[in-house]
């Protein structure tokens, strides 16, 4: 007995997605684990994952999470430390630093550390988000490289803003801002300086991009990081996002159903309601007409989400029964199918599923 609302994540495709990153990979390939990897729960996916050489998140709290679960693997902060008082929780918890602004450079230089940090410093080829400039990178490396508090090898990294585009000319104008830049640095005799660019939409589509360190996210996760155009990668989708039918209802021609009355029944209707609603993360400005899988046929939303609800309009779906399993997302009905009606992309959905919904990890 319990809400039938869940999300399914299939370990088996998880690893199979990660087995493509890898083998499209020059060398290594990190897995982004940011938002509770992307919805899907860091734990399952940290210990289903437990080939890769080092995670991906966005804060030292998402990290330290990690430690609390027994990852041991390394762990990158992607934006760095947000006070200077993370660089020695960094170090105690072998962390490595991303550096891509002064602030934190300074911090670091200043931070009084017991052994050298493990260093990744973030140059702004175009994106205009976080990074150096290039024209400052040689002295901010060199600072940094001679301060005994970062180790030999340094990593390079920066980010696309249009990998998912084909053909984009801005992500070429950063791939050539990052040959240049990387090329201006006179690394000493002894040290090392590895390069970092490519997120999923780069090491899939754009080959060039694959350096030392790729950092796929969403595509481990099965589902095409591209806007439009090749989808044959062999990806599967790790979650299926299911609940249950809960209460059944016809309803007359001309009656409208759930809050302000979106919906208007053009003909004698039978309204399912299901037991997700945008509490669960199902997203509340989803349209009538956005599909939902019910027995495995697809039938339309109709009426505004609830907190805890939404009603699909089961008419031409005859055989349907409370207790009925239901899929909003996943291997037979693509989340990114789901975002598009939605005007959203894939990743806003995925890593918006709430703290109430359990992941039920399988095979
Ligand atoms: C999230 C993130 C990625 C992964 O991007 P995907 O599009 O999910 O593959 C890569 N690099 C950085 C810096 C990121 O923050």
């Amino acid at each position: 007995m319990a809400r039938p609302t869940q999300a399914l994540i299939d370990r088996q495709a998880l690893r199979g997605n990660f087995a493509i990153a890898q083998a499209a990979s020059t060398a290594h390939c990190m897995p982004m684990v940011k938002a509770n990897a992307y919805g899907h729960g860091a734990e399952i996916v940290c210990r289903a994952l437990d080939n890769a050489p080092a995670f991906g998140v966005a804060s030292i709290e998402e990290a330290l999470e990690l430690r609390r679960l027994g990852v041991d693997k390394p762990i990158l902060l992607l934006e760095g430390t947000f006070s200077a008082d993370e660089i020695t929780l960094a170090e105690e918890n072998q962390l490595w630093l991303m550096v891509e602004n002064h602030q934190q450079c300074r911090e670091l230089l200043e931070a009084p550390l017991q052994r050298p940090i493990s260093l990744w410093l973030g140059l702004d080829t175009g994106m205009h988000r976080l990074g150096f400039q290039a024209d400052e990178i040689e002295a901010i490396y060199q600072a940094l490289a001679s301060s005994g508090k970062v180790q030999s090898s340094v990593v390079l990294a920066s980010h696309l803003a249009s990998a998912d585009h084909f053909n984009d000319h801005k992500t070429r104008q950063q791939i050539a801002n990052f040959d240049a830049a990387y090329a201006s640095i006179a690394v000493p005799d002894g040290a090392q300086l590895q390069q970092s660019l490519a997120n999923s939409a780069a090491l899939l589509g754009w080959p060039e991009t694959r350096r030392d360190w790729q950092r796929p996210g969403y595509m481990l996760y099965g589902n095409s990081p591209f806007v439009h155009g090749n989808d044959d990668y062999g990806l599967r989708p790790v979650m299926t996002f299911v609940t249950a039918v809960t209460s059944l209802r016809s309803i007359d021609a001309g009656e409208s159903v759930g809050y302000a009355g979106t919906w208007t029944a053009s003909r004698a209707s039978r309204i399912a309601t299901l037991a997700v609603g945008y509490g669960d993360g199902y997203p509340r400005h989803a349209p009538n007409g956005t599909p939902v899988l019910i027995n495995g046929r697809r039938c339309p939303l109709i009426g505004r989400v609830s907190m805890d609800m939404i009603t699909v309009d089961i008419t031409d779906c005859p055989s349907v029964n409370i207790g009925d399993q239901s899929t909003l997302w996943g291997p037979d009905l693509p989340v990114n199918e789901i975002a598009e009606h939605c005007a959203t992309n894939g990743y806003q959905l995925l890593s918006g599923i709430t703290a109430r919904v359990p992941r039920i990890a399988q095979n």
